[in-house]
């Protein structure tokens, strides 16, 4: 694998663990060990993935996250969060984390979360032109040649797991997804994870691409059942 991962950590025991091995997987690195110089650098050499820790010196993860969410929609973060910190993973999520990972972490589990959240990189996409890899529901329309996403006629700038949710659920219309499916099909979550994470990232994408994100168009809660694309 390539690509430039940021890592946002001020244990310095970790940052080298990490580097060590993502190094060796084929990934170039940068680090930073508080939360203002882990922003400048997201902000100033886009990363292709930001592994950002919650408890930082001068400006803690969740700030990080937010100022980075209100320039950079699209580059994947993945919270490094502490077991017993349960619920900062669902904040961190709101705040436009796309993933999180649970210290302890086994270097195996972290590079399939890494796999799993990295943007695929295009080469000449057709844009916004509708060919036969699109999906079209009502005004949106999804690229899966490009992975780009159109709302009207305009781009709409998703993370990875809100455009992989987004066309798992486009290419399902009018069904009923259960929460756990999402959970496998777009996190590859298949004995773990938490229910939360696909309702966070439904809301977030209600926020991109319904007029109304109280009164969805397109994506529908079903009660107790999970969620459906209407088309
Ligand atoms: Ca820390």
């Amino acid at each position: 694998m390539s690509g430039k991962i940021l890592i946002i950590e001020d244990e310095k025991a970790i940052v080298d663990i990490l580097r060590f091995n993502l190094v060796k997987q084929g990934f170039e690195t940068m680090e930073a060990y508080d939360g203002e110089e882990g922003l400048g650098l997201a902000l100033s050499e886009s990363p292709d993935l930001i592994l950002l820790d919650l408890m930082l010196p001068k400006m803690d993860g969740f700030d990080v996250c937010r100022a980075l969410r209100e320039k950079d929609p699209v580059t994947p973060v993945i919270i490094l969060t502490a077991r017993e910190e349960e619920n900062d993973k669902v904040v961190g999520l709101e705040l436009g984390a796309d993933d999180y990972i649970t210290k302890p972490f086994s270097m195996r589990e972290l590079m399939a979360r890494i796999k799993a959240n990295m943007r695929r990189t295009v080469q000449q996409p057709p844009r916004g032109k509708i060919g036969e890899n699109c999906l079209v529901v009502g005004d949106l329309i999804l690229n899966a040649d490009s992975c780009e996403v159109f709302h009207r006629d305009q781009p709409v700038q998703l993370t990875a797991k809100e455009y992989e949710l987004l066309k798992h659920l486009m290419g399902h219309p009018d069904k009923t997804v259960s929460r756990e499916e999402l959970l496998e099909k777009v996190w590859n979550y298949e004995y773990f994870g938490d229910m939360r994470t696909v309702d966070v990232t439904v809301r977030r994408l209600r926020e991109k691409v319904e007029d109304d994100p109280a009164q969805p168009r397109y994506i529908i809660t079903k009660r107790g059942m999970g969620y459906m694309l209407k088309s």
